[in-house]
């Protein structure tokens, strides 16, 4: 096993030669990417030292705080969404652009992905699976109508109190995970379908310790994939894993491709 840290120079080519030839040798490619991937495209993380629940009460994004307060939720939803996301426009980075290169080539069959933000869609990868949802839409709470999140941000910071309400009557809510709430069984489903199903499984950017993402790769394992782990920090999964880079993903995944 490769334990390698940092720098794309440190880490040894014959080990990124052994994970191209796995996923070129592979029926079944799979990748699962978390906040790793998000941040390197300038999204702070939720969790850790410095994650977004350090400085916002995850009790406020509860179901229980939108069945009980919702015109509250929304306004805190409001301020939630300006420290994620700010004034810039994030756009997907370096390893975003890689796997969907590799699902293009034909060489990766989905990315499951733990991370809100869209922009593996934006960098073209077809087969997205949003395990908690997106922030860039929201689903009625009663008839289960989605629409874009955009306008409906921009009612809440115009209105102010009132909650945003489809034209059913129900109340607007994200259309993602909130605590409290399971993760949604399609989803679910299918993502644990593909992690058995898969000949090779990337872990990119996740701390693989909380669920479903500690859950998938261990499936994959067990299914005799071949798991790669990708992410700057030790993982639960590392001892399970083929390969192990505890490196920058927005280098590693480009210089897979490139052996491919
Ligand atoms: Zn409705």
């Amino acid at each position: 096993m490769a334990d390698d840290r940092h720098g794309i120079d440190d880490i040894d080519g014959e080990t990124l030669d052994a994970v191209a030839e796995a996923i070129r040798t592979a029926e079944t490619g799979v990748a699962l990417t978390g906040a790793g991937v998000s941040t390197a495209s300038g999204i702070p993380s939720f969790r850790g030292d410095d994650g977004i629940w350090e400085r916002h009460d995850p009790a406020d994004f509860h179901r229980r705080r939108l069945d009980a307060d919702p015109a509250g939720f929304w306004a805190d939803r409001l301020s939630l969404r300006e420290a994620i996301y700010g004034d810039v426009d994030p756009e997907p980075n370096a390893a975003h652009a890689a796997l969907a290169r590799l699902e293009s080539s034909g060489h990766l069959d989905a990315v499951l992905t733990q991370n809100i933000d869209g922009l593996h869609d934006d960098a073209g990868t077809d087969r997205v699976i949003e395990l908690h949802g997106t922030h860039r839409r929201v689903v009625c709470d009663d008839c289960g109508h989605r629409r874009d999140a955009e306008a409906v941000f921009e009612q809440v910071a115009a209105d102010g109190d009132p909650p945003p309400r489809c034209d059913c009557g129900g109340v607007y809510r994200p259309d993602v995970v909130l605590f409290g709430e399971p993760m949604p069984d399609v989803a679910m489903n299918e993502a644990q379908r593909l992690a058995r199903d898969s000949d090779v499984f990337l872990a990119v950017g996740s701390s693989l310790s909380v669920q479903p993402a500690s859950l998938l790769p261990k499936i994959a394992a067990e299914g005799d994939s071949t798991l790669v782990v990708v992410n700057y920090e030790e993982t639960p999964r590392d001892a399970s894993a083929a390969h192990v880079h505890r490196a920058d993903v927005t280098q590693v995944l480009p210089a897979i491709v490139e052996r491919l």
